[in-house]
């Protein structure tokens, strides 16, 4: 049995499109429809086939589905969500895949009163975006978080919490400040980190941008990656998780103070310990299976 048989994704770059496609490959007789605010994009979801119907508007994508996907850049959700309020069923159930929880939880409540709303955020992304980018098994052995609001429906999140399960995803249920939270710290400030490195290296005078380019495998390589992650997505959700951010970049700049002091002090103990306790946590992470444990990422040295 199917949680849902009518679904409505709206915006179908990465991650819309990547839904489109786990949806098609998983669980193919539903029907779904589409629509993102972009004419390009519309063209290459219907030369991708990635839907059956690709509507005219953000409302007619909505008319007969019984989940609608909200797929934008977080600052447009609460538009999109204004947009779909006349046409969307009274019975149909409205999520989305924000990075950021508790300010789009109230920008989809203030926007559809009444409306039965899930937020979610499928922890799973790469750096590119666009249709062209997505894949059927982005979400497979990823987390996908669900922040339902106190009292929400429950038969509803069980509904969403099994659409996710058929994608391949690992769900767990969270409040959307503690998520906004655990998020700032594991891909906020690490996506921040890597943009000011980035934008540094690109900055200084003394070394050139070839000798940047040049002698990348140092380490810098990997932070281009994650700097290289979309300029729109990026800006919208430090824009939207601004306490959290804060809060954590807080913390960080204090630990940063602490590891320049014992560098200036050769405290070598100290740069030691840390260090011992940062490879355990990769060693963690590989462990759990939500990383590549072959050397530098699997890279091919021949
Ligand atoms: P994307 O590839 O840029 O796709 C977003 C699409 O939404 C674009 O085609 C965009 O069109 C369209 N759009 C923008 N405003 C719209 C509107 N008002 N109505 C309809 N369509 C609209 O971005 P993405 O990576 O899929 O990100 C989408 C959402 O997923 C974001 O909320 C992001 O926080 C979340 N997310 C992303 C990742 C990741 O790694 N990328 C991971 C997890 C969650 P234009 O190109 O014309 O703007």
């Amino acid at each position: 049995m199917l949680p849902f048989s009518r679904v409505s994704i709206i915006g179908l770059g990465l991650i819309g499109s990547s839904i489109a496609r786990a949806v098609r490959a998983q669980m193919p007789t539903v029907a779904l429809s589409g629509y993102d605010a972009s004419p390009e994009v519309r063209e290459t979801a219907k030369a991708l086939d990635l839907v059956d119907d690709i509507a005219d508007s953000a409302g007619a994508a909505v008319t007969d589905a019984d989940l609608v996907i909200l797929c934008v850049p977080v600052g447009a959700i609460g538009a999109v969500a204004r947009e779909i309020a006349a046409d969307l069923p009274a019975d149909a159930v409205v999520s989305d895949v924000g990075s950021s929880k508790a300010g789009i939880a109230r920008a989809l409540s203030e926007a559809l009163p009444g409306a039965i709303v899930i937020p979610a955020h499928p922890v799973a992304g790469t750096e590119n975006s666009g249709p062209e980018a997505g894949f059927a098994s982005l979400f497979q052995d990823r987390y996908c978080i669900l922040t339902p609001a106190d009292g929400a429906d429950a038969v509803a999140v069980e509904r969403l919490s099994s659409f996710w399960t058929k994608l391949g995803a690992r769900v767990e249920t969270m409040d959307a400040a503690h998520h906004d939270l655990v998020l700032a710290v594991t891909s906020h400030l690490p996506h921040l980190i890597a943009y000011t490195i980035v934008g540094t290296a690109s900055d200084l005078e003394a070394v050139t941008q070839s000798e940047v380019i040049k002698y990348s495998a140092g380490g810098f390589r990997d932070f281009t990656r994650i700097a290289a992650s979309d300029p729109t997505m990026w800006r919208d959700v430090f824009l939207a998780n601004k306490d959290a951010v804060l809060e954590m970049l807080q913390r960080f700049s204090e630990d940063l103070s602490a590891l320049q002091r014992a560098i200036r002090w050769d405290d070598g103990d100290a740069l030691f310990d840390l260090f011992t306790r940062t490879r355990a946590v990769r060693r963690s992470i590989i462990e759990q299976g939500q990383d590549d444990s072959r050397p530098d990422f699997g890279r091919s040295h021949d």
